[in-house]
């Protein structure tokens, strides 16, 4: 199942390229108890719920896709886990070019394990990415954003794909610079997560998958999850050897070669295999 959020806290099912609105089966999710962290409950409790959703999507009119405003596909994320220099060809690139990047912070992933981005960053496509300290350089990160389902700590990789709800693109935005990652790369709408959320039922491997993004129509990046340093699976262990994962918590794996700056007017295309495509525009 493909699903997403919409317009104004809409939900809605997305097949072939229209939304059906389902946002009514927010009345059977669990409410939310003060004092009690449980995570995203409607990702929480999408497992339960997904065949009551596509049962109310066959009787809901389709909306085309391209008429509604997308939003993150995870309303309330607890926490936005970023894989730093995960692919090997992103790693030769920064090494080559100590002044974009900060020399102490290129060291091997095992080592540098992962940075955390501010939920207050995350943003969806219609949102697009707005530029701050624009005299200074930002950079696009495109990544396959994997969103975890269940409440889990301790998962080795043989189990850590059933831990997971589903996939969507990310956007890694990042300001260059000699600040902490969690402070360059927590700037609002420096998260963006979109088009909508994959379910894991409908993607079984996320080890070979296809990713690009292109700026004004030039091909930028382009790489594929099976050259990840630290595999989905191998992220999920190693995240949850340190912390709890909750549902709605989400993992940017990482980013292929080719990074480069963004400006204000650029649009761009972000796509990855069985995943989708989205367009969004920089402010
Ligand atoms: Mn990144």
């Amino acid at each position: 199942m493909k699903v997403g959020i919409f317009d104004d806290a809409r939900i809605g099912v997305v097949r072939h390229n229209t939304v059906h609105d389902v946002t009514a089966i927010l009345d059977r999710v669990p409410a939310m108890r003060y004092g009690i962290r449980q995570g995203d409950a409607l990702i929480a409790a999408l497992p339960s719920l997904q065949p009551v959703m596509e049962e109310m999507a066959s009787r809901a009119p389709g909306v085309p896709l391209a008429a509604v405003a997308l939003r993150a596909p995870v309303g309330h994320p607890g926490k936005l886990l970023g894989a730093p220099l995960n692919y090997q060809d992103h790693v030769q690139e920064a090494q080559a070019d100590p002044a974009t990047f900060a020399v102490a912070q290129i060291r091997r992933i095992h080592e540098l394990g992962f940075f955390l981005k501010a939920p207050s960053s995350l943003a969806g496509c219609a949102e697009g990415i707005t530029l701050s300290h624009t005299d200074r350089r930002t950079d696009h990160e495109v990544e396959l954003a994997v969103v975890i389902g269940r409440r889990c700590r301790g998962v080795a990789r043989q189990q850590a794909i059933d831990v997971v709800a589903g996939y969507s693109i990310g956007l890694d935005v990042t300001l260059r610079g000699s600040e902490e990652r969690s402070m360059r790369k927590s700037i609002d709408t420096y998260s963006v997560l979109g088009p909508y959320l994959v379910t894991a039922d409908e993607l079984r491997d996320p080890s070979n998958l296809d990713l690009r993004l292109e700026v004004n129509g030039e091909v930028r990046q382009q790489g594929n999850t099976r050259d990840l340093i630290i595999d989905v699976p191998g992220l999920i262990e190693f995240a949850s050897a340190w912390y709890t994962l909750e549902p709605g918590d989400v993992i940017y794996s990482g980013t292929p070669a080719g990074v480069g700056p963004l400006k204000r007017g650029d649009s761009l295309l972000a796509w990855v295999e069985h995943v989708g495509s989205m367009k969004l525009s920089v402010q």
